[in-house]
């Protein structure tokens, strides 16, 4: 694999640089390339079953699916009951994570915590479990690698910041323990800081380079929010498209709370965002 390339974008008369993630594959791009690093560059013949779990929007899902069909792994994904709507939905990560092969699986909302915890004592020497989202200790090879790219292409540019919006947290974290030498922002699109601290925490200490920006309004995930909408398209018509879901909220902190020369890491996920540009319309917000 090549280095992803770097664009530079100015944004209300700020100069920032973007690490092009999204440009890596158009299935298995962004952060959940990098998580999956080391499930990819293991041999085929080592593991025959990817188990996993979450949303049916899911980025990560769409990425493991990628990753299994590229592998011939079988892939199994465990989900609370679907909607009727969901289930029709022709296009998205979920219609298309099915036609990459992905066993789909519906468990009773009554039962999914305790099975999901169950899940655990069936995996073998064949089968992988990847926590949702891909939480999960062995992203940090692959973010290991990211911060080498960046190590390597900032010789040319001078950055000392760099940001990535967080879910889970796992890429922010690794990357922030990757290059002690920047300073990493992040905030949380999923729950608040308190609530990413902990799920940090269970991956490892979180080092003091890495800098959680608390938003200023708090928004519900995957909901459609007007001004959320209107950052998403002041970067497009610069020439890069973000994610609908993640990237607003932390361009949006970076505008109000930081003034320095940064350096952004695309994180992915733009395939999610025919399905959200449908429900921004249906609400009448665009
Ligand atoms: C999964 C995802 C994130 C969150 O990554 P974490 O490592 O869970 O914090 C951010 N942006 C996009 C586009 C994603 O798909």
């Amino acid at each position: 694999m090549q280095n992803s390339p770097i664009s530079k974008i100015i944004l209300e008369g700020r100069e920032f640089f973007v690490k092009r993630d999204d440009l890596i594959d158009p299935c298995l791009a962004g952060n959940k390339y990098r998580k999956l690093y080391t499930l990819l560059n293991t041999p085929n013949n080592t593991y025959n079953t990817i188990i996993s779990y979450g949303g049916t929007q899911s980025n990560a899902m769409l990425a493991l699916a990628a990753m299994c069909r590229k592998k011939k792994w079988k892939f199994i994904y465990y989900t609370k009951k679907l909607s009727a709507t969901q289930k029709n939905e022709h296009e998205g990560n979920y219609a298309h994570a099915l036609k990459l092969g992905m066993q789909h699986v519906e468990i009773e909302n009554d039962y999914y915590k305790e099975f999901i915890a169950s899940l655990r004592l069936h995996v073998n020497e064949k089968t992988v479990l990847v926590d949702q989202g891909g939480a999960v200790q062995e992203a940090k090879k692959g973010l290991e690698v990211l911060a080498q790219e960046i190590r390597e292409q900032n010789t040319a540019l001078h950055v000392t910041a760099l940001a990535t919006p967080s879910g889970t947290g796992t890429t922010a974290l690794f990357l922030a323990l990757a290059l002690p030498e920047y300073r990493v922002y992040t905030t949380p699109c999923i729950g608040d800081s308190a609530y990413l601290k902990e799920q940090m925490n269970a991956l490892a200490e979180i080092p003091s380079n890495l800098m959680i920006l608390e938003p200023k309004q708090k928004y519900h995930f995957a909901k459609p929010y007007k001004e959320l909408y209107e950052i998403y398209k002041s970067l497009h018509v610069k020439g890069v498209e973000f994610d609908l879901l993640y990237a607003p909220a932390m361009w949006q902190a970076l505008l109000e709370q930081t003034n320095e020369k940064i350096m952004y890491i695309h994180s992915g996920g733009v395939s999610g965002n025919k399905s959200m540009l449908a429900r921004y319309k249906k609400k009448g917000l665009i």
